[in-house]
């Protein structure tokens, strides 16, 4: 069974048919990316698999469940966690913190715990922590040194860095990364590309969208590729680099070629 089926996915806003019956499915350990035209329905693709907005019709099932009307932290619960294009942290809360944010789903908490700190609850608190030390270890010397500062003084790569940390931190069964190199220097882009790398060693699943063409080959088993809302490839690398239609419609290669 796949991890994750995605069924005639449609959303019209309006008269715009911004998904068009888009199908497609995931097994487990895969890296499958989503690439397009700006505009060509990604990150709409992305806010209707994990529930930030509602579908015209489609069906989702995931890990075995129809996950299909769940709002964004059921679908957080089942397993998705995801990093958006535009970064979403607490600037004000460090980046430790921000981890912690992350891990929400799979700890106990409440009012008195919070005020009392039991023995159960220091136990849980330390293990977080070194659960987080572990994820922010795998971006080496970037995160661990700034463990207990504020979002907002770090980077824009250190920040991005995190909200990928973060989505790590609830142990999903697929990441879903929206642009990982968006806005990175050549240097920067290496290191996510070898992160993502890293991360399916482990044993991750991960489907993202990216417009680095140098990540998106050298790191996804499957490409899925939309352009208008409609998908218009999948396949591996190999395949994708030479289909005409993506050529075509993603790179524009046929007109330059008559021009
Ligand atoms: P990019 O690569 O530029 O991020 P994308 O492939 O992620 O693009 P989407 O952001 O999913 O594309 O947008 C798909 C289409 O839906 C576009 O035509 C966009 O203008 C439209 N769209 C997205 N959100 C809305 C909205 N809230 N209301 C109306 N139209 C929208």
């Amino acid at each position: 069974m796949s991890l994750l089926q995605v069924e005639k996915m449609c959303k019209d806003y309006g008269g715009l048919k911004a998904l068009s019956g888009v199908s497609f499915s995931m097994e487990k350990g895969e890296i499958v990316s989503i690439i397009g035209p700006n505009g060509a329905g990604k990150t709409t693709l992305f806010d209707c698999l994990t529930g930030y907005i509602p579908k015209t019709s489609g069906k989702v099932v995931f890990d075995g469940t129809d996950i299909t009307a769940y709002p964004p932290h059921d679908a957080n619960k089942a397993g998705m966690a995801r990093t958006f294009q535009q970064i979403r942290l607490f600037p004000n809360l460090t980046v430790m913190e921000n981890l912690r944010v992350g891990m929400h789903s799979h700890t106990r908490g409440g009012i008195w715990a919070g005020i009392f700190h039991p023995a159960w609850y220091r136990k849980q608190e330390e293990l977080c922590y070194r659960k987080g030390l572990a994820i922010l270890a795998l971006f080496q010397e970037r995160l661990l040194p700034r463990v207990d500062q504020k979002v907002m003084e770090l980077s824009y790569a250190n920040r991005r860095r995190t909200e990928i940390a973060r989505a790590l931190a609830s142990e999903p069964k697929l990441l879903l990364l929206d642009e990982p190199a968006a806005g990175m220097n050549p240097h920067e882009t290496r290191l996510a590309t070898d992160l993502i790398r890293e991360l399916r060693d482990k044993g991750n699943t991960i489907l993202f969208i990216e417009h680095d063409m140098s990540m998106v080959m050298s790191v996804s088993d499957r490409i899925v590729v939309l352009d208008h809302g409609v998908k218009i490839a999948e396949g591996p690398p190999s395949e994708i680099q030479k289909n005409e239609d993506v050529l075509e419609a993603y790179m524009g290669r046929r007109e330059h070629a008559e021009a």
